[in-house]
């Protein structure tokens, strides 16, 4: 699985599952990396 943005390899757990995040656009899932995640949403650190 690799990040829609910078287009790195996202890591996966052993179930599969992607450790970045996905959102949604024009109803399809996009994986992004934590890094682009934060860029394009502004989420704010703890
Ligand atoms: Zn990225």
């Amino acid at each position: 699985m690799k990040c829609s943005i910078c287009g790195k390899e996202i890591e996966t757990t052993f179930l599969g599952k992607i450790k970045g995040n996905y959102y949604k656009e024009d109803g399809k899932l996009i994986p992004l990396c934590n890094s682009c995640f934060k860029e394009k949403f502004g989420k704010k650190e703890q």
